[in-house]
C-alpha cells in the first residue's frame, strides 16, 4: 500500500494533477474540483454494475438463468468496472496525500473501528 501511494503522488506530481497547496483560495478550488472528479467516477462504478444488471436481464428475458446470465455480465463488465474503481482510488489516493494520511495505516485503523462498532449494532442488523 506504501508503494501505490508514493507512486501516485509522484504520477500526479508528474501530471501536474496533485492538489495544489498554494494558498487557500486554490487549495479550496483545487480540493472540491478533486472531490467532484471523485464522486463522477463512483457514479462511473454505479454505471458499470447497471450495465451488469442490464445485461442480466436481457439474458434472462432470453431464456438463460438467472444465476448464469449475471455471471455471464458480471465477466463482461470485469475489466470497464476495474478501471472504474481504479479512476476512484487514484482521486482517493490525492486526498490521501493531500492531508499526509498514511492510506495503510488508516485503513486497518478504521476496519478495527468498524468492526467493534458493527459488532455492537449486529442485533439490528438482518442476517
Ligand atoms: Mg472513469
Amino acid at each position: 500500500m506504501k508503494d501505490i501511494q508514493t507512486f501516485a503522488k509522484q504520477y500526479q506530481k508528474d501530471m501536474g494533477w496533485d492538489i495544489t497547496e498554494e494558498s487557500y483560495t486554490k487549495s479550496r478550488e483545487s480540493l472540491l474540483n478533486n472531490y467532484m472528479l471523485l464522486t463522477t467516477e463512483v457514479a462511473e462504478v454505479a454505471e458499470e454494475l447497471r450495465k451488469a444488471f442490464n445485461l442480466t436481464a436481457s439474458y434472462v428475458e432470453n431464456g438463460m438463468e438467472e444465476e448464469q446470465a449475471f455471471e455471464l455480465a458480471k465477466k463482461q463488465i470485469k475489466e470497464d468496472i476495474g478501471k472504474e474503481l481504479s479512476d476512484c482510488l487514484a482521486y482517493m489516493l490525492k486526498f490521501y496525500n493531500y492531508f499526509g494520511i498514511d492510506l495503510e495505516e488508516n485503513f486497518y485503523a478504521k476496519m478495527a473501528e468498524v468492526k467493534k462498532r458493527k459488532n455492537k449494532d449486529s442485533v439490528n442488523l438482518p442476517k
